[in-house]
């Protein structure tokens, strides 16, 4: 039975209430969880704010940093631990989720090593004044995690939020969340004081909700849909305190005739089927320039049909997506696309051996889809892929943009001013020219613009959101 932690101490819901995990690969429940809700969202927040004025608060940047980089040190050191504990409960193959540790530690690698490398500032003044910038952190931090990466997205949110001297409260997925639980235990091991780093598992409407709603939090980070991401705004205005809001996207790849096809081809597929679709990132719309498209397609079809989906252990290209919900969802866009008539390119193949209890879906690339359909603007987060045609670039720059989404967008072409002018115009958080992901990119800020939310995370931007400024003004004479 897996187990919380609140106040430096493993614990079980006050209810004594838990949830079952079932895990996607076959359908079957493998584990139990506490199902915290509002009284255990309570103690952790309360624990945090102890911790502020205790022990972790009292530790220096370095100390907090160090502290962090055993973390990722004891990451590394259980690495294959939590890939397997990631893989059965997500259904991720093994090499994807062996990656999300790696990533996982070099978060905290990350912000560990920047924790005293971020400085206030000296402002000049008037004559007889002195200003100092300082900067803060702003309190107690509440982290709402989704489940498509959990551990890689635990360490997104909360790493830059530690090193800046912020208590933090992690409520993971209740669909997903056995290796951040494992996480906040490594925490413990690490050294970390009791109340620094808070989980609490559960329900979204109930744990996700009563943290959302909590008086006493200064931040909430969150990471998930578009419908719980208005409600955490709701919630943080309540209170007047700031979120970042990362909601997913329906990011497109933008293919010039001069582009080097065979280098985007690869790209492409490998953008729309990582992680089985589910990913804020994934390349789900393809924009092929008219005079390319037909053997463009033809190509990227050709690597399409290749792709195989089976159970972590298979280690193959896809898993199954993680709950029957999700499987409903991917499988009724396939459909609704089929009957609009938007011809089937080429589908990938299941293995044979799954499971047949198991969540699994075909990965599907549809040709000639319109921009204005739903497999064009909705977020499937699955392996679908739907591609259409552009005459020029203004025409390309045109359906990119139009989505209510805006977070990534990878331009291919070999020339340097369609590079620069398409990237410049692209409405969304990220570009990529002739590349496309980064394979965690820690460094990268990233977020969104539009309905894909705001706020940045990773790189050197999300310590400045995750810490306030305070402007000290000293008359000296
Ligand atoms: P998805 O629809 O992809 O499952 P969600 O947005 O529902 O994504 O979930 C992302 C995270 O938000 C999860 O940790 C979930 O528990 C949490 N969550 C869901 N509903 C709420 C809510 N009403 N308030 C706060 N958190 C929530």
């Amino acid at each position: 039975m897996a187990h919380m932690i609140i106040a430096g101490k493993a614990c079980q819901a006050i209810s004594g209430q838990t949830l079952e995990v079932r895990s996607p690969v076959d359908g079957l429940v493998f584990e139990h969880i506490p199902r915290g809700d509002a009284k255990d969202i309570d103690a952790a927040v309360r624990a945090a704010r102890a911790a502020l004025s205790g022990e972790w608060g009292n530790l220096s940047a370095t100390e907090r940093g160090r502290l962090m980089m055993k973390l990722s040190f004891l990451v590394t050191e259980h690495a294959e631990e939590l890939a397997l504990l990631e893989a059965r409960d997500t259904g991720k193959p093994m090499t994807t989720a062996r990656n999300d540790m790696v990533v996982l530690a070099r978060y905290f690698e990350f912000f560990g090593g920047a924790a005293d490398k971020v400085h206030g500032e000296v402002i000049p003044f008037l004559n007889g004044y002195q200003v100092n910038l300082l900067r803060e952190p702003l309190g107690v931090t509440a982290h709402i995690i989704p489940w498509n990466y959990p551990a890689q997205m635990m360490g997104r949110s909360i790493a830059p939020a530690l090193a800046m001297g912020n208590a933090v409260v992690v409520k993971p997925a209740e669909d997903a969340c056995l290796s951040c639980l494992r996480i906040a235990e490594l925490a413990l091991l690490a050294g970390f004081p009791a109340g620094a780093l808070n989980i609490v598992s559960g329900i979204g409407e109930e744990a996700g909700a009563a943290l959302a709603n909590h008086p006493d939090i200064n931040f909430i980070s969150f990471t998930g849909s578009n419908e719980v991401g208005v409600l955490i705004q709701q919630a943080a205005a309540k209170h007047a305190v700031k979120c970042t809001l990362e909601l997913g996207g329906k990011s497109p790849h933008l293919v010039f005739e001069d582009a080097n096809l065979e280098l985007a081809a690869t790209t492409v597929v490998r953008g729309i089927i990582q992680n089985t679709g589910q990913t804020c990132t994934a390349g789900s719309r393809l924009l092929v320039q008219q005079s390319i498209y037909d053997r463009f397609v033809a190509l990227v079809a050709e690597k399409f049909k290749q792709v195989r989906v089976g159970t972590p252990e298979m280690n193959l290209d896809c898993g199954p997506v993680v709950n029957p919900s999700q499987q409903q969802r991917v499988n009724r866009f396939i459909e609704q696309a089929k009957a609009a008539g938007y011809p089937v390119l080429a589908q990938g193949q299941i293995d044979p051996g799954v499971p047949a209890a198991g969540y699994y879906v075909t990965p599907t690339l549809f040709g000639h889809v319109p921009n204005d359909s739903p497999l064009a603007q909705q977020e499937v987060f699955g392996p679908v892929l739907a591609a259409m045609s552009f005459t020029d670039e203004a025409h390309a720059i045109a359906l990119a943009n139009g989505t209510d989404y805006g977070l990534l967008a990878a331009v291919w072409s070999e020339n340097g001013g369609t590079q620069q002018r398409v990237a410049k115009a692209l409405k969304c958080g990220q570009v990529f020219i002739n590349s496309f992901g980064a394979g965690g990119g820690v460094e990268l800020p990233f977020g969104g613009v539009k309905r894909s939310g705001h706020g940045r995370e990773k790189g050197f931007l999300a310590l400045e959101e995750m810490s306030t400024t305070k402007t000290v003004v000293q008359f000296h004479g």
